[in-house]
């Protein structure tokens, strides 16, 4: 069973208000910061004290007028100001995490920190290469004409036209330079492909990002390109942090919860329940196109309401599945749960 930390934060997420701020342990505050997003109303900052008295934001979130002043107050309230801020650190590039970094760090010359990979993804994207040509990416699915038109952009693309770049790079099992503190970066590619967790190793708390949510299945894929197939580094993703099962985790949306290996289990089930719709579908159709097979599968909107982003996104999906069973990468994955 999941098991939140804190129950008002539980109702708060519930009932769609937002929650004060909260500490979780001993100057580390966790904020909660609007978003518009339907379905999610807001993201969880993370604001991590030094030995020096400094600060450090783990995905300071969504940018705004409204979110920089609810910034400044949240910091004041905990005794604080903006310019107390030295690093910033965002778990992946979505601006729902990083959006208020470029204002933080124009105020503060606070340090913008990113895993590697993420950071050439966000280049990537700022230079309009990472989605690839949609026209011809529905070429390679098989979108028919008469469907081309449901693929056009629809998503509010501005707001995602510029991603900000690291100050400072990581990599996988680097000790974040916040003094006094044990800070470990755990890369959890999948979501995005340069994702990470950030790990507290002496107060055991796990900060997810949007690899794991307590409640809400985040997605694969949503970073532009990547190098690897990202359903089997999302799976691989998930053992990686089941192993810190003692951890509290503290995600980017919605409430801290204990029971991280359980909601990993129930995680990689759920994608590898749509690798094995996917695999039924390639044994009644092996030449289909990824459009035919994708017509195929059951869409919680309906495949028929799917348009724009969301039938992008569900193309895309669709032909991860398809590449991670082709390269016989589903199989220990599959495997491992006991699903056959
Ligand atoms: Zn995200």
């Amino acid at each position: 069973m999941l098991q939140p930390t804190s129950s008002v934060r539980r109702a708060a997420e519930s009932q769609g208000t937002l929650p004060e701020p909260e500490e979780l342990s001993d100057g580390i505050w966790s904020f909660a910061v609007p978003m518009d997003s339907q379905g999610i109303p807001f993201s969880l900052c993370y604001a991590i004290e030094d030995s020096a008295g400094n600060l450090h934001l783990i995905d300071p979130g969504t940018d705004s007028d409204e979110n920089w002043a609810l910034l400044q107050k949240n910091l004041r309230r905990i005794g604080r100001s903006v310019s107390d801020v030295e690093s910033l650190v965002a778990t992946h590039l979505h601006p729902d995490h990083l959006g208020l970094a470029q204002r933080i760090r124009a105020a503060s010359g606070a340090r913008l920190i990113l895993h590697r990979e993420e950071d050439r993804a966000a280049c990537e994207l700022n230079l309009g290469l990472g989605a690839g040509d949609l026209a011809r990416r529905a070429e390679i699915w098989g979108v028919p004409a008469a469907h081309r038109s449901r693929i056009a952009h629809s998503h509010n693309s501005a707001k995602h036209d510029s991603f900000p770049t690291a100050d400072l790079l990581c990599d996988a099992g680097e000790i974040l330079p916040v003094s006094g503190r044990d800070l470990q970066v755990i890369h959890t590619p999948g979501h995005t492909s340069g994702h990470m967790c950030v790990r507290d190793r002496r107060e055991r708390i796990l900060f997810t990002g949007d690899h794991v949510l307590p409640t809400i299945n985040s997605g694969i894929g949503l970073g532009g390109s990547a190098p690897t197939n990202q359903v089997d580094d999302y799976l691989s993703s998930l053992e990686i942090v089941a192993e810190f099962d003692d951890h509290v985790v503290a995600p980017g949306h919605q409430f801290g919860f204990r029971n991280l290996k359980e909601r990993c289990d129930s995680l990689a089930a759920h994608h590898l329940q749509r690798t094995i719709q996917v695999r039924t579908a390639l044994e009644q159709a092996p030449h289909a196109h990824i459009w035919e097979l994708a017509n195929q599968l059951t869409w919680s909107a309906g495949w028929e309401n799917l348009k724009g982003f969301m039938l992008i996104s569900a193309l895309a999906q669709t032909e991860m599945h398809v590449d991670f069973l082709r390269s016989g990468l589903a199989e220990r994955h599959l495997r491992v749960h006991n699903i056959t």
